[in-house]
């Protein structure tokens, strides 16, 4: 997914950026008030993450001009201002989340992950194979699925595009996320493990030699 980072503080900027690239989305980051708004009125992002206080025109302005051209991606507000009348102001101005500084890099995960799933089905289906992308849960056959968190990581990144080739590398990176350091070698044992667990839902992990693996139904 693509979002776009409205930040002054250059720290917490470039914080979340990596945050989210972290994620598997791409970002873009800006500082000022005025760019953000010509690059929403000129680019499409599939999230925006908006600081109210910002040089040039500020956040709850941004918002506003977005909202005037029609554009409904959806806004999470960041904000040392806690207060009621700035949250309402916003929300009424067209936001969708509002999170006060200082927060947790997990809330901001979330906050964020729940956004993206706005417009999405709840269910993802692939074969015999349900997941729930709410409760991170599955079911193959209307039996749950047991999978430690790292398996559960590569199978959400193979399942956002099934049918396209998903970099190991990329997927080392998100098994590590929240982990200790994960090599190409333990995807290589996720994918092993999970290969053996989505047989029953005719859900293969095809490896494609030098690139990474993709997920498919069987012959
Ligand atoms: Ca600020």
């Amino acid at each position: 997914m693509r979002i776009l980072v409205v930040e002054d503080d250059d720290a917490l900027r470039d914080g979340l950026k990596t945050v989210l690239e972290r994620a598997g989305h791409r970002a873009a980051v800006t500082g000022d008030g005025n760019d953000a708004d010509e690059r929403l009125a000129h680019e499409s992002f599939d999230l925006v993450v908006l600081d109210l206080g910002l040089p040039g025109l500020d956040g709850l302005s941004v918002l506003k001009r977005m909202r005037q051209r029609q554009q409904s991606t959806p806004a999470l507000i960041l904000s040392a201002r806690d207060q009621i009348a700035d949250r309402v102001r916003g929300l009424d101005l067209g936001a969708d989340d509002y999170l006060s500084k200082p927060f947790e890099r997990t809330e901001f995960e979330a906050r964020v992950r729940a956004l993206l799933r706005r417009g999405q089905p709840a269910l993802a289906e692939f074969g015999g194979l349900k997941w729930s992308w709410e409760s991170r849960q599955g079911w193959v056959a209307g039996q749950p699925l047991a999978l430690t968190k790292c398996e559960s990581v590569v199978l959400e990144a193979l399942l956002h595009t099934p049918g396209r080739i998903v970099n190991k590398s990329a997927l080392a990176q998100r098994a590590a996320m929240d982990d200790e350091p994960t090599s190409d070698n333990s995807v290589e044992v996720y994918v092993y493990r999970l290969r053996r667990k989505l047989e029953p839902a005719g859900v293969a992990i095809k490896t494609v030699r030098g690139l990474g693996y993709l997920l498919q139904l069987e012959a």
